[in-house]
């Protein structure tokens, strides 16, 4: 019996996570399935954060935060934008909440009506398109070829805006293609944007530290779009937090304080203890952060290097984050003995089955000719993976 809501029955579950409760499901039951399925550092939380938090707790600083975090923890990210990325957010425009994912989902809710159109340059992020749906908006895909580095021109861009475009969402470095906006790309993306009125634009640039090649710029940097951009950040990432669930976002004061609302009643805020965590990694000097993004580059390197002998596969030099997005569409009609492989989704779940390695379908992300591998583990584990990767797949025919 399903008695669930329509907005319950429009929703997938996020594919990310699916394919990471797969793959613990098989490890329960004695399967060595290596996960490069979710997206998180391997790395352990700065000693710094970790020591702020049990602090925090003899302190007791244990009952409810206020609803937009604590006063310490929003001047401490206001003061981060502008060192880090040029953004003049005073600390009553920041909104502390429990993870970027929820300050997403905060300002879409926020800002989509019912049959507003929602650009997504795709690939884009998994949760995106269902945060969207869930708002009743009518998500609209952009597809960016990996001939252009899976990013969208300006002029692209231009051409798919409607009069019922309300918002764009991107991440720069990209999850899942590591592609990264330059500043001169970003500026003529501004230009465009600018000259729609009331279109708002979500940068999401969670990945902002990990950045290989040029230098990360924020949207909201430019002028000319400063007051119809949310920045949207968190500790995640750059910091190994992912299980203390920090997000943040800068944005007009009118967003914040409908951000705030929706809060207030959803969540109460976010948690105190791994707020004042937040507030220590927000105050860190950038050398271990530094330190994770030069293992990340040696892993992409050598990822990319092995994967140059799985025949079939073809892929772009990710300039950021910690995924490689390779088209696949050459294994796609295959058959393993009696089955076919139709699509991204059943070559993942060959993998896993046959290779017991977790990858995410390149559908989830709005490109089905695609599948994204993490990078996020070490490179014996790189080096085991693609060797079964390439044996799996040199089976199919
Ligand atoms: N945006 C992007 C592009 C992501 O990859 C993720 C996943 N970590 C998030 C937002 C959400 O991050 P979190 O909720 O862990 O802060
Ligand atoms: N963002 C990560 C990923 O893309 C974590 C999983 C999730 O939050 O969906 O794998």
């Amino acid at each position: 019996m399903n008695n669930l809501s329509d907005r319950l029955n429009r929703l997938t579950e996020s594919a990310t996570l699916a394919m990471t409760r797969k793959s613990r499901e098989l490890q329960a039951e004695g399967v060595d399935v290596i996960n490069l399925s979710i997206g998180e550092p391997d790395f352990d939380t700065p000693e710094v954060v970790k020591a702020a938090a049990i602090q925090a707790i003899k302190d007791n600083i244990t009952h409810y935060p206020p609803v937009p975090g604590f006063p310490e923890l929003r001047s401490a990210i206001s003061a981060k934008l502008k060192r880090d990325n040029n953004l003049d957010y005073s600390p009553e425009q920041i909104v502390v909440s429990t993870g970027a994912k929820q300050s997403i989902a905060n300002v879409v809710l926020s800002l989509v009506n019912p049959g507003d159109e929602v650009l997504l340059p795709s690939p884009y992020w998994v949760s995106y398109i269902e945060l969207v749906k869930m708002a009743e908006g009518i998500p609209v895909m952009l597809s960016a070829s990996i001939e252009n580095n899976f990013k969208v021109t300006a002029k692209e861009l231009d051409g798919a805006i409607t009069d019922k475009t309300k918002l764009i969402i991107y991440s720069s470095p990209c999850n899942p293609s590591g592609s990264a906006y330059s500043e001169a790309e970003l500026k003529s993306i501004a230009d465009v944007v600018a000259s729609h009125e009331e279109l708002y634009v979500i940068a999401d640039e969670i990945y902002e530290h990990i950045i290989f090649e040029g230098t990360h710029t924020s949207l909201a940097s430019f002028d000319n779009v400063k007051d119809r951009v949310i920045t949207v950040n968190g500790v995640s990432k750059g910091f190994a937090m992912t299980g203390w669930r920090i997000g943040y976002i800068g944005a007009p004061d009118w967003i914040v304080k409908a951000c705030i609302k929706i809060q207030g009643q959803f969540t109460s805020g976010a948690s105190t203890i791994s707020q004042k965590a937040a507030e220590a990694a927000m105050k860190m000097d950038k050398e271990s952060t530094v330190a994770m993004r030069d293992i990340f580059l040696s892993r992409r390197n050598l990822l990319l290097d092995l994967m140059k002998d799985i025949p079939g596969i073809t892929t772009n030099v990710p300039e950021g984050a910690f995924y490689v997005f390779p088209n696949i569409s050459s294994y796609l009609g295959k058959k393993n003995g009696e089955e076919t492989i139709e699509s991204a989704s059943d070559l993942c779940m060959y993998l896993l089955n046959e290779a017991h390695v977790a990858l995410v379908t390149g559908e989830a992300f709005g490109e089905p000719d695609y599948m994204r591998i993490s990078y996020a583990c070490s490179e014996d584990t790189i080096r085991e993976s693609i060797k079964r990767i390439t044996s799996a797949l040199a089976k199919l025919n």
